[in-house]
């Protein structure tokens, strides 16, 4: 009978990295995803990485996307050498474009 310590439902980068990091834990994991993994908003998402906010309510998060910007090359650096694949993790910044003269002072960085 297969017995395992942990279920993660779904199959996206969230899920996937958690049941990455509890079987790296030594944690049995079992990982269910109703569809293909990955084919969800992960595979969606645009691949922009940035901690700036999209509105002021999200400021309060801002070094929390920091913190966990910061990791992010360890990490991919982790996967590929888990998957043996690059992932096309990308480091080149972003264009912000700016529609009126106030728009930069309500961007917070
Ligand atoms: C159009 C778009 C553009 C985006 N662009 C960006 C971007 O540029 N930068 C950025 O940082 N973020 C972006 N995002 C957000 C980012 O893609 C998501 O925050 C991230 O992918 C969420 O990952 P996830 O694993 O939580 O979700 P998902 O990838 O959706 O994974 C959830 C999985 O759970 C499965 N599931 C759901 N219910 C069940 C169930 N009952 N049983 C089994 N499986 C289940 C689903 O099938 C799915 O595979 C974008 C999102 C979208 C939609």
């Amino acid at each position: 009978m297969l017995a395992h310590d942990v279920i993660v439902i779904g199959g996206g980068l969230i899920g996937s990295a958690i049941a990455l990091r509890l079987a790296q834990a030594g944690l049995k994991v079992a990982l269910l995803e109703k569809n293909a993994p990955g084919r969800e908003a992960s595979w969606a998402g645009a691949g922009m990485l940035s901690p700036a906010p999209d509105s002021s309510v999200s400021i309060p998060l801002v070094p929390f996307g920091r913190a966990s910007l910061s990791r992010y090359p360890q990490f991919i650096a982790e996967i590929q050498e888990i998957a043996q694949r690059n992932v096309g993790y990308r480091t080149d910044g972003a264009i912000e474009l700016l529609f009126s003269p106030t728009q930069n002072a309500n961007s917070a960085r």
